[in-house]
């Protein structure tokens, strides 16, 4: 037994037990992915582009969930392309299936609505399921109880430079507790009562003063971040979740939980869309101090689906072989994303000529 040192760590209002960890030691941390068997080859890419460039050098475990058994083909594969211990687990129905109480009616017709302004995902019912599971369940999952960390990936994301650190050593080392690389802005129309339920339970709970305060009563939140109004309204800028390095204990405390289940009571996972990505956006950036959260993308170049963030520094993109083009980068780029925003409120430098709109 060697001693460990535990911080607490967070804020006022929302605590995390933090493990303090000897330099060159490995932190308690896994590669967490949900995926369908259908997804093998996309996530191969994944597992092969992160292998790459960190983790046949770090060896951290990876965890695969899905909601129902992963095949035997699928197990084979993807531990022929691991370099850690790899783990695959069911997810039990209590945290996937829709609950009895959603209404029917009021279900089909927010689906219905939602098809008609191409809300991308509108009628697929496993889309809402898993929005639910990210937002309140996955870190609760039996797989991942022993973790005190997880870097979330996706089937077909890149990583395109080499990651010669360990980013959850960096998490603990510079008190971060959330951390993720890509800002862009939610559709709207996923989450039309999201806002104000957050509002709500932020009075139910007497936190409204802590968290949207204009006084000394408010803590250092990342409120500026997500609304230009001190509150009044969301500006739609969500932390995109597909990439997550964040500590577990973050959703386990005492205040997420309440939170998760205030917003689940409301069923807005089904009579609306409520994506995980603006609600742990919401949490992160209400619940915590601002100098909690991390954003990658001067450490790490990274795309999926349609966005991208490479670094700018060209020094260190030579040195860490950064296999991506800059003018791909939409961390400055207004329209796509909220990454000036950030750097603003977090006041990181950035050269103005970086910015443009598109
Ligand atoms: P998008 O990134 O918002 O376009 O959504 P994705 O289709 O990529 O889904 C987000 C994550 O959830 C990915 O890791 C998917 O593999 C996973 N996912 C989505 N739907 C399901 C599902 O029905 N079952 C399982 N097991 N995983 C799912
Ligand atoms: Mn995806």
């Amino acid at each position: 037994i060697h001693n460990e040192t535990i911080i607490s760590s967070g804020s006022e209002i929302l605590q995390v037990d933090i493990t303090q960890v000897p330099d060159g030691q490995k932190v308690n941390g896994a590669l967490v992915t949900l995926c369908r068997n259908s997804d093998l080859g996309e996530i191969l890419k994944s597992i092969n582009s992160l292998e790459s460039k960190f983790n046949n050098k770090y060896h951290y475990d990876w965890v695969f969930l899905n909601d129902e058994d992963f095949s035997e083909e699928f197990q084979a594969e993807i531990s022929k392309s691991t370099s850690g211990d790899v783990k695959f687990g069911v997810i039990p129905s209590s945290m996937w299936e829709r609950p009895d109480d959603v209404d029917l009616a009021e279900f089909e017709k927010a689906k219905k609505i939602q098809s008609s302004h191409n809300v991308p995902y509108a009628n697929l019912d496993s889309y809402r399921s898993m929005c639910r599971f990210e937002s309140g369940f996955f870190y609760n999952h039996e797989l991942l109880q022993d973790y005190e960390w997880y870097w979330r990936v996706e089937p077909d994301v890149k990583f395109f430079c080499d990651i010669d650190f360990d980013p959850f050593k960096y998490m603990i080392d510079n008190q971060k507790i959330y951390g993720t690389i890509i800002i862009p802005y939610e559709i709207a129309d996923t989450i039309p009562t999201l806002w104000d339920t957050v509002k709500e339970f932020a009075s139910t709970f007497s936190l409204s003063s802590k968290v949207f305060g204009t006084g000394d009563e408010k803590i250092d939140n990342a409120l500026y971040l997500i609304s230009e109004n001190n509150g009044e309204t969301y500006n739609n800028c969500h932390f995109w979740t597909n990439f997550e390095i964040s500590n577990l204990n973050f959703y386990r405390s005492e205040l997420y939980q309440k939170f998760f289940n205030y917003l689940d009571d409301k069923k807005g996972f089904w009579y609306e869309r409520w994506g995980d990505a603006p609600i742990h956006s919401m949490a992160a950036s209400l619940f915590l101090e601002k100098s909690q959260i991390h954003l990658f993308n001067s450490q790490f170049g990274y795309s999926h689906t349609t966005n991208t963030a490479c670094p700018r520094d060209e020094v260190f993109r030579k040195e860490h072989n950064c296999d991506c083009g800059v003018r791909r980068d939409i961390s400055f780029k207004t329209g796509y994303s909220c990454g000036k925003r950030y750097h603003d409120m977090q006041k990181i430098w950035y050269n103005s000529e970086w910015v443009s709109e598109w």
